[in-house]
């Protein structure tokens, strides 16, 4: 007998080139008055830019965003947003802003635009990470959830190269952990395995291009087009073993976000591969390689991707307590996830071992 749970909750999405001219109609499609616009310190700039597009429903800019969403940043910017009286949020940057307005969101209720500059697809999930004390948890509510993303290819194109390469990968993750899901079952399976496989495709086949030529629009706007499509995986499946780690290691051990993303991928995918060998073969096939996890690697690896977390910061000591840490609690997993298991899996990570080709 078919059992699930489906949620049909998606954001209004604005796809394409020059669309951040939009973003003015859009919050006032929302009902905004006043907005105050979330960026990064580095992404400051595109904040003025959003600032300059807004005119008289512009209140003011919160710059501050940090990655993995601390409380106490969140505590910052709802006073901000108290004292100016603003009714919105737009926020523009990676996952890191994105994260600041759905926290903000979350206790507040204002509705919000999401302009997303890379590749996380946090902007299309309900899904919120907070770091509290050192520890991330992280919660699924549909007040999280942007109600409408402004894709903005030409915002991407001041995306470094190792920005590009770890967040693209990132957006593969979700993928990846889409089509061995456990709960990607008939409701939302064909769908979703059909989005995971295009994705996946898109990715790996521009990437090549994108890093002959950072600024090449077609490749930038397939790059995206991906990132879309693996957000919308992440949004309607749980993850498995790959995003636990990632999130332990990023929560408490401060290892970046889609580095750590980048490097632990093919060994999560070489540690559930005995027991999903139909998802392996979708992704071979969709990446024209013979082997999924090595297949990985090599084009993570060919283009300079992150190799080992040690050179991400993971000491071969710290390894012990991310084992603990990631199996305190149960999560759905093709494969068991034993504490010896992740142990090896860590060691190698840790070192950058090159994975065997099949
Ligand atoms: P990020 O937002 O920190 O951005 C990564 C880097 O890219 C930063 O150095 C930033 O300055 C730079 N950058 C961003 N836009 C740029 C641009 N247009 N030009 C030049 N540089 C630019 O990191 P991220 O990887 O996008 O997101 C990571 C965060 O998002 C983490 O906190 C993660 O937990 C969260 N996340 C959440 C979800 C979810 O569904 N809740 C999904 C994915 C990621």
């Amino acid at each position: 007998m078919r059992t699930f749970v489906r949620s049909g909750l998606a954001p209004r999405i604005v796809f394409g080139s020059g669309t951040l001219s939009q973003v003015r109609e859009e919050a006032a499609a929302l009902g905004a008055g006043k907005v105050l616009v979330l960026s990064t310190p580095r992404q400051a700039g595109l904040a003025d830019r959003v600032e300059r597009q807004l005119g008289e429903m512009y209140a003011g800019t919160f710059a501050q965003a940090e990655e993995h969403t601390p409380v106490e940043v969140t505590d910052r910017a709802l006073g901000l947003l108290h004292d100016l009286g603003a009714d919105c949020v737009v926020s523009i940057g990676g996952g890191s802003t994105t994260g600041l307005g759905k926290a903000i969101a979350l206790r507040t209720g204002v509705p919000q635009v999401a302009v997303p500059t890379t590749y996380a697809g946090s902007e299309v999930t309900a899904v919120l990470g907070e770091t509290t004390s050192g520890q991330k948890t992280t919660m699924s509510s549909p007040e999280v959830l942007p109600e409408t993303v402004i894709y903005d290819v030409d915002l991407t194109l001041t995306l470094p190269w190792d920005v590009t390469l770890t967040s693209a990968v990132n957006a593969m993750a979700h993928c990846v952990e889409a089509l061995y899901s456990p709960n990607a079952g008939p409701s939302v399976g064909p769908s979703v395995t059909g989005q995971a496989v295009e994705s996946i495709r898109v990715i790996a086949r521009n990437l090549p291009e994108l890093k002959r030529d950072l600024h090449d629009l077609d490749a930038r706007t397939e790059v995206l087009y991906g990132a879309w499509l693996a957000g919308a995986c992440l949004a309607r499946v749980e993850m498995a073993l790959h995003h636990k780690l990632c999130h332990t290691l990023g929560g408490s051990f401060s290892l970046p976000h889609s580095p750590t993303h980048a490097v632990v991928l093919p060994y999560a995918m070489a540690y559930n591969a005995p027991a999903a060998g139909v998802a392996m073969e979708q992704i071979a096939i969709a990446m024209g390689v013979p082997d999924a996890p090595s297949g990985m690697q090599d084009l993570i690896r060919s283009l300079g991707g992150p190799t080992s977390l040690g050179q991400l910061g993971l000491g071969v000591d710290d390894i012990e307590r991310a084992v603990e840490l990631a199996t305190t609690k149960a999560y759905p997993n093709p494969r068991e996830v034993t504490a010896e298991g992740l142990r090896d899996l860590l060691t190698r990570a840790q070192k950058g071992q090159q994975l065997p080709r099949c």
